[in-house]
């Protein structure tokens, strides 16, 4: 495994600058071109590249706010809030939000739904939420130094016109309770969190196993099923097709990507698609998943 890790990472490595950063969030756009490639199986870890550098969590973050949600709240409750259908738009999109039919975000994992989904989280104040999905990523990452980019936090923060559009747009409609400006701090506190590649692969490989039972399995199953429906943005369709696996992205770069029952898989590399997907992250998996033959369909 190592050996096929290290080639995939070597074949990769010279493209790190096709493509272009994150750039409606502004600190995105300074990190530094990389690739890192982590997968975690029951033996071992695999790494190549650089997997000790720390980029922001952004929407794998929504995995994290959804398991907490999910556990604090029944099934129905959070779906008579959020639905489970992929919305075939961008993640960030407010054009079907608007329109009179729709009483809820299409799902969990565009932002809408996201930061629905925040609202939902239970505790008597920010802080006790915010703690509570540290915890779990403490957990989930087997590290207890868990921390926050500033930098992009603020850089989000300040430029969030259009996540604050739909936060109030959900609240003009009566769909969000609770105070606006607080959820959506919660939110971008989330995005903000610092990982690297091997946290994504244990996030990948808690999936696959629920590892020490911290989560209930119901709730796993849920979130890998929407990972592999709605986890890729409006590209989820196509790499389900080509690729098969329950896999989620964030537009700092990163991808986890679960294998049920086999392994975690964590990729970073800044470099984006059309869709806001990590270019080489899709490259590496598309390899990882060939030689392997991963496909949950196969
Ligand atoms: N923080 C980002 C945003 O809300 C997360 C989006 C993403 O990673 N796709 O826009």
């Amino acid at each position: 495994m190592q050996a096929l890790v290290n080639k995939i990472y070597l074949d990769h490595k010279d493209s790190i600058s096709e493509g272009d950063k994150a750039s409606y969030i502004p600190a995105l756009a300074n990190i530094p071109d990389n690739l890192g490639l982590a997968v975690r199986d029951h033996s071992s870890i695999y790494t190549a590249g650089d997997t000790t550098f720390r980029f922001t969590f952004q929407s794998l973050s929504k995995i994290i706010l959804l398991l907490v949600a999910l556990e604090d709240n029944s099934t129905d409750y959070i779906f008579n809030h959020v639905g489970m259908e992929s919305s075939g738009d961008s993640f960030n999109s407010i054009s079907k939000l608007d329109f009179t039919n729709i009483i809820k975000p299409y799902n969990p994992f565009i932002n809408a739904g996201a930061i629905l989904i925040a609202s939902l989280i239970k505790g008597s104040n920010y802080t006790e939420k915010l703690k509570k999905i540290m915890v779990l990523c403490e957990k989930i990452f087997e590290r207890n130094d868990i921390g926050f980019n500033d930098e992009i936090y603020l850089s989000e923060r300040n430029s969030a016109y259009r996540n604050r559009a739909l936060a109030y747009l959900l609240k003009e409609k009566d769909i969000l309770e609770g105070d606006v400006e607080e959820i959506l701090d919660l939110y971008f506190k989330c995005c903000s969190i610092e990982v690297n590649c091997v946290d994504l692969a244990n996030l990948g490989y808690f999936l696959s196993f629920n590892k020490n039972s911290i989560i209930k399995d119901n709730h796993l199953r849920i979130v890998k099923a929407l990972m592999l429906t709605c986890g890729m943005y409006d590209y989820s369709g196509e790499f389900a097709v080509k690729i098969g696996l329950p896999s989620k992205s964030g537009v700092s770069g990163g991808i986890v990507t679960c294998v049920p029952q086999r392994m975690g898989i964590g990729v970073f590399s800044p470099r984006l698609d059309s869709k806001g997907n990590s270019i080489l992250g899709i490259r590496c998996i598309e390899e990882l998943n060939v030689a392997l033959d991963l496909n949950i369909f196969r």
